[in-house]
């Protein structure tokens, strides 16, 4: 195995649609509203595996992007404030609800992703998620860098 001093990164770019609103916000995002999210999950290592890599991109997608697809794709994320609002969704459209334990803002989200989804799917591997980049829109994102939580 190749050591890496640290400078060696790799990223996935993960796409989904999720609902979401914003908890008193200030402006038009308290209504429900959509976003094409892009999560880019950027992972290191202390060393590089037999082929070179720090991860194969497809474990990535397999864990992180199945995550997703189960927990946020075409879901609407919620504070878990917010359950009056999301029982009401469920009952009359079936909508699935994620409920976050905090207000559903890109920052919020990107650092339950850090704290709670990633230990949990990738705890096994000699790697560390070291940031998360959740863009809300192609010019707006938050991130959450390892270790800063
Ligand atoms: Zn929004």
């Amino acid at each position: 195995m190749k050591s890496n001093p640290g400078s060696l990164t790799c990223t996935r770019r993960i796409e989904f649609d999720a609902a979401h609103r914003v908890v008193n916000h200030e402006s038009k995002c308290r209504h429900v509203h959509g976003h094409r999210y892009a999560l880019e999950a950027t992972f290191s290592a202390r060393s590089l595996d037999r082929l070179g890599r720090i991860i194969d991109f497809g474990v990535i997608k397999e864990r992180l992007g199945q995550w997703i697809d189960e927990h946020w794709d075409h879901t609407a994320i919620l504070f878990d404030q917010d359950k009056e609002l999301g029982s009401a969704m469920a009952d009359i459209t079936g909508q699935r609800i994620f409920y976050l334990p905090a207000n559903p803002t890109a920052e919020n989200m990107a650092d339950y992703l850090m704290s709670e989804v990633c230990p949990a799917l990738f705890g096994d591997l000699p790697i560390e998620c070291v940031r998360l980049r959740l863009y809300e829109t192609p010019n707006c994102y938050a991130e959450s860098l390892s270790g800063q939580a």
